[in-house]
């Protein structure tokens, strides 16, 4: 993977310089709580918490972010995101209260250590096993060496499980370790990122800035923590699901309380309170940002009243009794009256978004102009845990439009829009051709008219992508933005777009989806899956078919149909007419799928027996996409499907 250069990349514009000094006098920068609440009960650390794969693979090295530990902010960079980078620098193991501790800062998520009467007990366990190897270790050389006595993870996003073998394989007797978590966990954990998981693996790319060099001209964190962890991850079955709000386990001696949270920050999600430590835990929905309602990589959007419903009812059940809050990102914070006022504020922050973009709405506004309208009010506008780091009021406001309206603003102007390079060919020839284009650009992007500049300048690059003075040009201006941007998220997409424009990234490679991702789909997921792999014009030239599937292992029956260049099917009973029948077990197909072993192959090894036509599964492939890893997003595609 080639890494952005620091050489290629600009300094900050003086409109830069002249915003982050504005910005500077109006936030409360001297308030220095944060910073107090995330160097809190610091135990100890191992050297910059640095991870190393057994390949000699470095997965995790706080190191390269020495340049943030400077109080002077870099003029390229925005002085709040500067703020929050530095607090996200803190990284090892904290006493929360005494029998309470994190491991913060040696993963994008926390792992929380709940002591009991045996053991610990592990609340999530961070997105990788090598990072909740080292966490667990850490933990151990400070607390000595407690085994795990139960597992708790607050919901279904991977930062929050990935690691989680690492601790079931170490026990002892693994097998008696109770994995709490809330219901509906198990079919959310891949199922939100599978059917759309090429692309947005691509775009998170850009949410995260993955690929940036980390310096002050290129990454400097995501807002929710430093970065994404890499490394190996599985998934475990959880043993004891919780359904409902008020239902307590007892682990290892503690009593949990827990609040069901679904729909919020993610699908399956829930919260907990422990009265013997006094601590309230509200998982990802309460931490130091303003959270994403839809982030950039994609998904369906969040609901928004809900999750401040959910954080309303905390503060209700357990308001006035907890005397610490500690979430699975960012730093606790302690003292009932802290805690109430962070939850009244967050609370509100989403619902005053909500609400104010419904009333905009109301009024004919559309998502753009309520973006560029809405204003927090002051209260929340100075709340540093209000701040769009991750999530952003202005990308939020049009995930609410989209949650209740969709992408279309009911002007037909907008109802029928060429597409981007054609659309790109008539405003450059409207514009008087890409020389005169660029000039008016040139000049605009000195006055630090950036918004303008680059959609202007896109229209020419997807009308002539050779153009490298208008690559460069959208290059520049994407990295003010970029340096501009308060937003971690923002900062990452416009500064990873100039790394792309420059050609100075390439090769990115992320995973396709391996046999152990495809292993724990339920058999209707891995059928959409791979329904949305057929090539639908290729289909047209092939004949229908229908086939049975029979799986020895699971004991299910499905009927898939290929009509209409559709390729449906649906759980059955019982067996009818159909062109084939195919008896084999699902890991056999999981093997198919991934293309480990052939369809004859299978069938000569008896491992699929088959009635009637053996050739529909060769020519079901035939009809399957591969997608592209790497596909251009700053610029026309390189290669249209067919
Ligand atoms: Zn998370």
């Amino acid at each position: 993977m080639l890494k952005t250069k620091d050489a290629t990349a600009k300094g900050a514009a003086k409109s830069v310089i002249r915003a982050h000094a504005e910005m500077k006098a109006t936030l409360p920068f001297d308030d220095g709580a944060d910073f107090k609440d995330a160097a809190r009960g610091f135990l100890g650390t191992i050297p910059d918490a640095r991870i190393v794969a057994k390949d000699g693979r470095v997965l995790w090295d706080m190191a390269a972010y020495d340049f943030l530990r400077a109080e002077q902010v870099a003029d390229t960079v925005n002085p709040s995101l500067w703020r929050q980078a530095r607090l996200n620098l803190h990284h090892g193991l904290f006493e929360v209260v005494p029998g309470v501790y994190q491991v913060r800062g040696l993963d994008i998520a926390n792992m929380t250590l709940i002591e009991g009467d045996r053991g610990v007990i592990v609340v999530d366990c961070l997105t990788t096993i090598e990072a909740a190897t080292a966490a667990i270790e850490l933990y151990r050389k400070h607390r000595g060496p407690r085994p795990v006595t139960g597992i708790v993870i607050t919901h279904s996003h991977s930062d929050h499980w990935g690691g989680a073998l690492a601790l079931t394989e170490a026990e002892q007797d693994n097998a008696s370790i109770p994995i709490v978590t809330p219901e509906f966990f198990f079919e959310n954990c891949v199922s939100e990122t599978v059917i759309a998981g090429p692309a947005m693996l691509r775009r998170a790319l850009y949410q995260f800035g993955i690929p940036l060099e980390k310096s002050a001209r290129g990454h400097v964190d995501c807002g929710l923590g430093k970065s994404l962890g890499l490394g190996r991850r599985a998934l475990v079955r959880p043993t004891d699901e919780v359904r409902a709000t008020g239902e307590k386990r007892v682990i290892d001696g503690v009593e949990f309380e827990f609040q069901m949270a679904p729909d919020t920050e993610a699908p399956a999600e829930f919260h907990f309170f422990i009265a013997k430590y006094k601590l309230l835990n509200l998982a990802e929905n309460c931490t130091h940002v303003f959270h994403n309602l839809l982030p950039f990589r994609g998904t369906l959007v969040r609901d928004a009243t809900a999750w401040s419903k959910y954080i309303a009812e905390a503060l209700y059940l357990w308001g006035g009794e907890a005397e610490v809050m500690c979430g699975q990102h960012h730093w606790p914070i302690w003292g009932k009256e802290r805690i109430s006022e962070m939850l009244r504020q967050q609370r509100d922050l989403y619902k005053f978004v909500h609400d104010q973009t419904l009333r905009l709405m109301n009024h004919g506004l559309n998502a753009s102009e309520i973006a560029e309208h809405i204003k927090l009010p002051s209260t929340l506008e100075r709340a540093w845990h209000a701040r769009g780091y991750y999530g952003h009021i202005k990308h939020n406001v049009k995930a609410i439009y989209q949650r209740y309206l969709g992408w279309y603003d009911a002007n037909p102007a907008n109802l029928d829009v060429l597409p981007r390079v054609e659309a790109g060919k008539k405003y450059v020839e409207y514009m008087g051709g890409g020389g005169a284009l660029l000039e008016r650009a040139k000049a605009d992007f000195e006055k630090g008219e950036y918004r303008f500049v680059v959609e202007v300048v896109s229209h020419l690059v997807f009308a002539d992508p050779d153009n490298t003075a208008a690559r460069h040009l959208l290059a520049d201006t994407f990295e003010q933005l970029g340096y501009l941007a308060e937003c971690a998220t923002w900062r990452n997409s416009y500064l990873l777009g100039a790394a792309e424009l420059r050609r100075e990234i390439s090769n990115v490679t992320r995973g396709h989806l391996g046999r152990d991702t495809l292993c724990v789909l339920a058999t209707q997921e891995l059928f959409d899956l791979i329904a949305v792999r057929l090539n639908g014009p290729r289909a047209e030239t092939t004949r229908s078919f229908r086939i049975d599937w029979w799986f020895t292992d699971t004991g299910e029956m499905f009927r898939m149909n290929l009509e209409n260049c559709a390729l449906t099917y649906m759980q059955i009973e019982e067996r009818s007419e159909s062109d084939a029948e195919y008896r084999l077990a699902r890991s056999t197909l999981d093997r198919l799928v991934t293309k480990e072993i052939t369809f004859s192959e299978a069938l000569a090894k008896r491992e699929v027996e088959v009635k009637g036509d053996s050739g529909l599964f060769d020519m079901l492939m035939s009809l399957l996409d591969d997608f592209p890893v790497n596909f251009e997003i700053v610029e026309p595609l390189r290669k249209y499907p067919t």
